[in-house]
């Protein structure tokens, strides 16, 4: 045990925190991987080291997730912001675009695709009811031309997550979905059937940030418009297994490493992703019910689209949210403090974020609104 155990309870929303036993195995290995002398910093890309590190990578994250072979994983670059541009351009061949605006990613990522395609549509929004529900499928007006259906799976500043991939057959549609899961990918199972593209930044659930993670349908590769960079071109990524340019070594690493440490959660029987959503949804529940039974604190998500990830709520006086960071704090408790366009507090519950960790921040609620209430 290397670090103290008073290491702080950090509920950063991204770059977020790392599971302990993986930060000690970087440790161990940041001079030598394996006892080879040099550290994976310094590898070549094209060595047989790395190369064997990537395939885990790879391995490790399609068994994980259960991803069906018709579907490729690419690790790329640029974060899911760069994939609000890279999307359009391999995808949207008919320039046209439909975007559900739950928050403000999908709202970014409408914004973004409009500098690539000419017919950009919003099917639906809840921007009128603030950004607190998702809306109803039946009332999604889909363009019958769509390349493809974009949604953001889990609104990381406004707490709002779809149960389950949205099934867009049942309105006649075609077209692919396409889902950034930045947010929570990895910490609950996908059902593939319905989607055509997944993409994640991986600095949320599956490491550090400078890996980009795209799980893209074989049949949608090779569609790229002539203007995508060739670094950005998923078939031109594909075909060179993500080596085309070098790639993000050491967050690949990573990567690997907490999916070694996802895939060994245990919860009674469950193992792996199973074990992890269970216990993800159990950390989120805990949280939700200390708001809600109190009338100092508040979140104002419709509670069948409450996100298990992040948990945005608010002090009954926001005079106190200062007062309430710097008691977090010395109760070693970090990174509370809401998104700046929404204000108040918010709680990021990624797969690293130990039940331990949560039991923390409850006692702690409770406790500042005995004294401060
Ligand atoms: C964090 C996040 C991103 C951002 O990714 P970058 O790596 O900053 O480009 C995109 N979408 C969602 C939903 C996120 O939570």
């Amino acid at each position: 045990m290397k670090f103290s155990p008073k290491r702080p309870i950090n509920f950063s929303a991204g770059p977020g925190t790392i599971p302990e036993e993986v930060l000690e195995t970087i440790q161990e290995e940041i001079f030598g991987w394996h006892g080879i002398g040099v550290g994976v910093m310094e590898m070549s890309h094209r060595s047989k080291e790395f190369i064997s590190i990537y395939q885990s990578a790879q391995e490790k994250f399609r068994h994980y997730l259960q991803i069906p072979k018709n579907f490729k994983i690419l690790f790329m670059q640029g974060g899911g912001i760069a994939q609000n541009a890279i999307v359009p351009m391999n995808l949207a061949r008919r320039g046209c675009i439909d975007f559900l605006v739950t928050g403000n990613w999908s709202q970014k990522s409408y914004e973004e695709a409009g500098r690539y395609a000419n017919d950009i549509r919003v099917a639906a929004s809840s921007k009128l009811t603030g950004y607190t529900e998702i809306p109803t499928i039946s009332g999604w007006k889909l363009n019958p031309a769509a390349d493809y259906i974009h949604i953001c799976s889990n609104e990381t500043v406004q707490g709002v997550q779809f149960q389950e991939l949205p099934d867009i057959s049942i309105l006649g549609s075609q077209a692919p979905l396409v889902v950034d899961c930045s947010s929570d990918l990895g910490s609950r199972s996908v059902d593939w059937s319905r989607a055509g593209l997944v993409f994640a930044a991986a600095q949320k659930n599956l490491g550090i940030a400078g890996l980009t993670i795209v799980v893209v349908r074989e049949d949608l590769i090779g569609r790229a418009l002539p203007i995508c960079p060739s670094a950005f071109d998923y078939s031109v990524v594909d075909a060179n297994e993500s080596m085309y340019n070098t790639p993000p070594t050491w967050a690949i690493y990573v990567a690997e490493l907490v999916l070694g440490w996802a895939q060994t959660q245990r919860e009674g029987e469950l193992t792996g992703v199973r074990a992890i959503e269970v216990r993800n949804k159990r950390k989120a529940e805990k949280i939700y019910r200390a708001i809600d039974e109190s009338s100092f604190y508040h979140n104002n998500v419709a509670h069948q689209f409450r996100s298990d990830m992040n948990v945005p709520f608010f002090l009954a006086d926001s005079k106190l949210d200062a007062a309430f960071l710097s008691a977090a704090k010395e109760n070693n408790l970090l990174q509370l403090k809401g998104h700046k366009s929404v204000g108040g507090m918010r709680a990021s519950l990624y797969n690293a974020m130990t039940e331990e960790g949560v039991d923390s921040l409850v006692d702690f609620l409770k406790d500042f609104e005995r004294t401060r209430g």
